[in-house]
């Protein structure tokens, strides 16, 4: 609930502008909620206008995105990136490619960004973009011209100074390879433009299992610091078989885990085995198919049409992976009925507020996406470094430090949560580390 006044009064202003971008406010909310011991603490923030700054991007830039199909016609679709915050480095966050996707979830992704990479310690301010582009069902060839056609455009407004975008979701190594090969033949330029980049051109070991191993890393420290307890033995629930699922399975795996579901966006698979993250792996990696196909190959394992019922299945520990909202208050009520007591987040925002209600009112251990997912874009900062320096780390250099920056994370967030009275909570404690550091920046740099 909002109560502090300057909080209230910058909401309202939002929900009067932007009331037509519903992800959008539910972040700015859930942000809002978190800030009003820290806006109380430091009236400095309402001097400046820190909140009314904030919550508007520094620019936003729209775009036609014209390319011709296999068979010869001419599609449009739309490009968005904006530019939210660089008080504390170039903007950096993800593409996604998603019909889904408009100015409001841009909105709302690069919002968290600016707190998220805060987090990280690495200087990167917060941005996204993306398109409501498909690619389900397209060629290579179709994949390739539209992600030339959108580089033409995008081209313009990043740099390896200013902007560096990377992968979300449908957003990978072949698109990261096509879109960078574009930047570099139109600006004559062979910089770190891009992250996620193929290791053959730039990239950085362990850049791929960033995001998935660096969730397991942050759940395994909350529960260490939190509960004395461990991954080893537990049962997981993961949604999603995409870049994030396929290597958070992976990683709870190796922990001692056993994993017993995967998604995607038409259905689920229960493996009571353990997920054989080798079959997801060569289904969506190499041949871009359906989940339903695991449970053909594997013996023992159950194929369930439909997303929701994922949240169904018993367990002590669930990694959401998939995408926002996924998990209402009903999923929620079934989650905490069928044992779990650890929900941390993989995707951005997959728990609508309802949701995050229920975890909180039966205490369970719940880590917020923009602290439990920031170790993407923490090695993406570590790939910029590399490529700054012109050198490759090994990929244990990399996985160590990827490590040690989401224990950090864990510390930074209970450390603040202490300062602002509310000890213990992960949430409250990941919005203000993450703010403090921008905010500060922001009040140094003057009215901007
Ligand atoms: P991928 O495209 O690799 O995988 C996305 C997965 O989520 C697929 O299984 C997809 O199923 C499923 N999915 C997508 N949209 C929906 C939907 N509307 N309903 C149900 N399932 C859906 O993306 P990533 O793994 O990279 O991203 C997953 C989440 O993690 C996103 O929220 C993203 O923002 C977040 N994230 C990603 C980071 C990264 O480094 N990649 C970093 C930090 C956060 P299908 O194939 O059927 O579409």
């Amino acid at each position: 609930m909002l109560t502090n006044e300057y909080v209230k009064r910058v909401y309202a202003q939002v929900e009067q502008r932007d009331g037509d971008q519903p992800e959008f406010l539910q972040a700015v909310q859930e942000v809002f909620e978190s800030l009003q011991p820290v806006v109380e603490k430091h009236p400095e923030y309402e001097k400046a206008g820190v909140l009314e700054r904030i919550v508007e991007p520094e620019r936003v830039v729209k775009f036609r995105v014209a390319w011709t199909d296999d068979e010869g016609k001419v599609q449009v679709n739309r490009g968005y990136r904006v530019q939210f915050n660089s008080a504390i480095g170039p903007y950096k966050g993800g593409l996604r490619f998603h019909p889904t996707v408009n100015e409001g979830v841009i909105k709302f992704l690069g919002f968290e960004q600016i707190l998220k990479n805060s987090l990280t310690t690495l200087p990167m301010g917060g941005g996204k973009g993306g398109s409501d582009f498909d690619p389900k069902g397209k060629s290579d060839a179709e994949v390739m011209r539209f992600c030339q056609a959108f580089m033409t455009e995008l081209c313009r407004h990043i740099g390896q100074f200013t902007d560096v975008p990377a992968g979300d979701i449908n957003v990978g190594a072949r698109e990261i390879g096509y879109l960078f090969g574009q930047y570099k033949r139109i600006r004559d330029e062979y910089s770190g433009v891009l992250t996620g980049k193929g290791l053959e051109f730039g990239g950085s070991l362990a850049r791929t299992e960033a995001t998935g191993y660096g969730v397991c890393y942050y759940t395994a420290e909350a529960l260490r610091v939190l509960k004395g307890d461990s991954f080893e033995g537990k049962t997981v629930v993961i949604s999603g078989s995409g870049n994030v699922a396929i290597y958070a399975t992976e990683k709870a795996e190796q922990l001692g885990a056993k994993v017993v579901t995967v998604s995607d966006s038409n259905g689920y698979v229960v493996d009571p085995e353990g997920i054989k993250v080798d079959v997801v792996k060569q289904i969506k990696e190499v041949e871009r198919g359906r989940i339903k196909e695991y449970a053909e190959r594997v013996p023992g394992a159950e194929y369930h049409e439909g997303c929701s019922g994922v949240w169904t299945v018993p367990c002590d520990i669930a990694l959401p992976c998939a995408t926002q909202n996924e998990i209402d208050e009903a999923s929620a009520e079934a989650l905490v009925a069928g044992g779990c007591k650890v929900v941390c987040e993989g995707a951005n925002m997959p728990s609508t507020p309802e949701a995050i209600a229920v975890y909180q009112k039966n205490g369970l251990l719940y880590g917020p996406a923009k602290a439990a997912n920031a170790g993407g874009v923490a090695v993406s900062g570590l790939e910029m470094s590399q490529n700054s320096y012109r050198l490759n780390w090994t990929f244990d250099e990399v996985d160590a430090k990827l490590k040690s920056i989401m224990e950090s994370i864990v510390a930074e967030s209970l450390k603040a949560a202490k300062e602002y009275g509310h000890e213990g909570d992960l949430m409250l404690g990941a919005n203000a580390a993450g703010f403090v550091k921008v905010a500060n920046a922001m009040v140094a740099q003057g009215v901007l």
